[in-house]
């Protein structure tokens, strides 16, 4: 019998629910762990309060003096709130944050101790570049890196350490992290956008990205987990026949929550809310045990340190509740997969979201231009926003029938879709004051605030317009948004620069009224980038078919989606828009392919030992227990034993073959891997490991999942689907 497994099991069935106590209302102690504009004002002088206020609102410098109050400020609060401890806490280009802790104690000359933490630890502080992945810069430039505060995201107290949100950075100034390039992509958008949004309200001063994500995870038992090497090891499921009840019976969707899980989620909500993250709705997914968290959306950057910092929780809430979370894309085969839907908009510090329909004709041309700028962006770098998204775990998800296809193209829904086909017959160059009446009062004024289709219909869209911002689907649950958010930010922000140039040339040099330039500009925008909008099926072969012919991409894999990084067009757009020089890009296409290469690896020795320590031997097991039947009944029946051991005969061959097979392709396999490793390219490499290597994974798979079938259930000595999706 298989021990671990059934072990694993009984302690399963045995867990005891902890139960959480609500801490009070939490609009009470929302934020309780951060250092927040209310802590701000009561810890800091009135000059450092206002320089930091003015870095978070226009990117003033803090100078030394000013960074000194701060640190003492920040030192003071956090140590009345039990802090030891504090740390630089950063992005580094994979992995989801690093952070390396120092004490507040230190030795006074006189040998006595004291709490310490000045500007100079608060400002900059120096990291070994080399242990992160740094893309060879290290060696080439022979550059050591620093992390740097970043004033625009809080301090805040997690356990007992003050984590100072801060970028990481070579000292030849290539950034080595998500965060810096971030930071840029949100200032270039910052900039274009309030150019743009001036020509309707002068008063716009700052626009910021929002972004709402929506993080979906699945909650395993931890002793079930742990009985799995390939859930310990990848994240996933290598192996493992689907459960006879999946997810048809759909009865998981908005069921109730278990009532472990729901422990589970009000510790974790408890805990959010007091690091300051506004949690909002929780809800079962679609898969047995999955399920998904959204908070109230917030300005970018703050978003995705939100995220960051929820994953972590999130682990180690899981942990103390006895579950393993698992946030991989595509946990089990056949059971749908998780997302982080990133939900995306531009909001002015005037207080309007700039992707909203409006009541009146001229708010509606400022939705209008923001909305057809977005999707022109999206037309032009569609192979590039799809390569943002691209990682090896969610290869598995792009593309599968739940998730959205690994072609990029836009849902606006028909009412838009309407006023977009009316727009295009606009007359091209002035216009007469009857058919500026007319676009006002008919199509422009026409736009409803609430758009009633606009709603979550086409879930098959990976871009789609959702009333009031953009939802972008294809980011995977365990990727940090903060690079799709880099891409998608800098091509919007590119784009309503070019936009900003033509409409200002209309103006300028051919006498147009501002509304009839932008008429004009919108026009011709909407032409042209007609190709990427797509109402229909977008998991249709149909669709992938008709994309093929609008020349859309269609990169089902990361090494090939990965390509357009270092693109002519690419490299121009990043370099242009200042995020990212030439040097970082090909850094991050190299990190990233290494990424990759990783993953894959890690797979294919797991299904080594998967197979050979787990899955052949049981099977020979169980065979013998067969033979030995056999041989029984020969021993009884004579020659007359085959009438009766015919079936045993039949699963001992059958067996037999699937062992064969598994054990020539496992072998095979590892023969790739050997050939790929001696690579020195590393695209060449990643290729070989997406082409070569990986495509064993199915075959193996295959003849596994059908051992899982055949043989005795009390030697199978992994634990199965159904006990991992529906235990509770
Ligand atoms: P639902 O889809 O459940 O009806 P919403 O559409 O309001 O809810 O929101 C879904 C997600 O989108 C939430 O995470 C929310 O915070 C986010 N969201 C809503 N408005 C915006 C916005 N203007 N910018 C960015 N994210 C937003
Ligand atoms: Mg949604």
């Amino acid at each position: 019998m298989s021990k671990q497994r059934f072990d694993a099991i009984a302690k399963s069935y045995t867990r005891e629910k902890l139960s959480i106590e609500e801490s009070g209302r939490r609009s009470e102690y929302f934020g309780t762990y951060v250092f927040n504009e209310e802590r701000m004002l009561q810890f800091l002088t009135k000059e450092a309060y206002e320089r930091v206020k003015g870095a978070m609102v226009s990117g003033t410098k803090i100078d030394r003096k000013v960074a000194d109050q701060v640190a003492e400020g920040m030192k003071a609060w956090a140590i009345s709130m039990g802090a030891t401890h504090y740390t630089h806490w950063f992005q580094p280009l994979t992995g989801s944050t690093a952070e390396k802790h120092d004490a507040f104690f230190d030795l006074r000359s006189d040998g006595r101790g004291m709490e310490k933490f000045g500007g100079g630890q608060l400002v900059q502080q120096e990291s070994d570049a080399s242990s992160f992945p740094n893309g060879g810069i290290r060696d080439t430039f022979e550059a050591r890196g620093y992390t740097a505060w970043d004033p625009t995201s809080p301090a805040f107290l997690y356990g007992t350490t003050l984590c100072i949100p801060t970028v990481f950075v070579a000292y030849t100034g290539e950034a080595l992290d998500n965060k810096a390039p971030l930071l840029r992509a949100l200032g270039a958008i910052d900039e274009a956008a309030t150019a743009v949004a001036k020509y309707f309200d002068k008063n716009v001063a700052k626009v910021n990205a929002t972004l709402g994500w929506e993080q979906e995870y699945f909650l395993i038992d931890k002793s079930l987990a742990d009985s799995r090497p390939d859930i310990s090891l990848t994240g996933r499921t290598l192996v493992g026949q689907s459960a006879a009840k999946g997810q048809q019976l759909d009865d998981h969707y908005f069921g109730v929550i278990p009532s472990r899980v729901l422990e589970f989620m009000k510790d974790l909500e408890i805990e959010c809310t007091k690091l300051g993250i506004p949690v909002k709705t929780r809800h079962n997914e679609v898969a047995p045990n999955q399920f998904e968290l959204a908070p109230i959306f917030e300005e970018t950057n703050l978003a995705v340190d939100h995220n960051l910092l929820l994953m972590d929780i999130m682990a180690k809430k899981a942990d103390k509740h006895n579950f393993t979370i698992l946030f991989h894309e595509k946990p089990f085969a056949g059971v749908n997969g998780s997302g982080k839907h990133n939900n995306w908009s531009l909001a002015t510090d005037t207080g309007v979201n700039l992707l909203s329909p409006g009541s009146t004709p001229m708010k509606n041309l400022q939705f209008l231009t923001f909305f057809v700028n977005t999707i022109k962006a999206v037309d032009t770098y569609e192979e590039l926003l799809r390569s943002s998204i691209s990682s090896a775990s969610n290869d598995h998800r792009l593309g599968a029938s739940e998730a959205p296809p690994a072609i990029m193209s836009i849902f606006i829904g028909q009412q838009l879709d309407a006023v977009l086909n009316e727009l295009e017959g606009v007359t091209k160059g002035k216009l007469s004051p009857e058919e500026k009446t007319e676009l006002k009062l008919n199509v422009v004024g026409k736009i409803p605030e609430i758009l009633l289709d606009n709603t979550d219909r086409n879930r098959t869209s990976p871009f789609a317009f959702t009333g009031n911002k953009f939802e972008m689907r294809g980011v995977g649950s365990t990727a940090n948004c903060a690079k799709p958010m880099t891409y998608l930010n800098t091509i919007v922000a590119k784009q309503l620069l070019d936009f900003k140039k033509e409409v200002d040339h209309l103006i300028d040099k051919k006498g147009f009224k501002k509304d009839e330039a932008i008429f004009n500009v919108l026009r011709e925008y909407i032409k042209t980038s007609k190709r990427i909008r797509f109402e229909g099926d977008g998991y249709s072969e149909a669709w992938e078919k008709e994309a093929k012919t609008r020349k859309l991409s269609n990169n089902k894999n990361t090494p090939q989606a990965l390509q357009v990084l270092t693109s002519k067009d690419s490299l121009e757009l990043f370099e242009s828009m200042k995020v990212l020089s030439e040097t970082e890009v090909n850094v991050r296409h190299e990190v990233e392919l290494e990424d990759y290469i990783m993953h894959i690896q890690i797979e294919g020795r797991v299904f080594n030992e998967l197979v050979y320590s787990y899955i052949i031997p049981a099977a020979v097991e169980y065979q013998n227990k067969l033979i030995q039947n056999i041989v029984g009944l020969k021993e009884i029946y004579g020659a007359d034993y085959k009438k009766m051991a015919n079936s045993q005969l039949d699963i001992v061959n059958r067996i037999s073959e699937h062992i064969g097979v598994i054990k020539t392709k496992t072998d095979a396999m590892v023969e790739e891997r050997k050939k790929a490793n001696n690579m020195v390219d590393v695209t060449e490499k990643a290729f070989a490991y997406c082409d070569k290597v990986r495509p064993y994974f199915d075959e193996i798979r295959y003849h596994c999942d059908k051992l899982e079938r055949l043989v005795d259930d009390e030697i199978w000595p992994l634990t199965k689907y159904r006990e991992l999706l529906f235990i509770k």
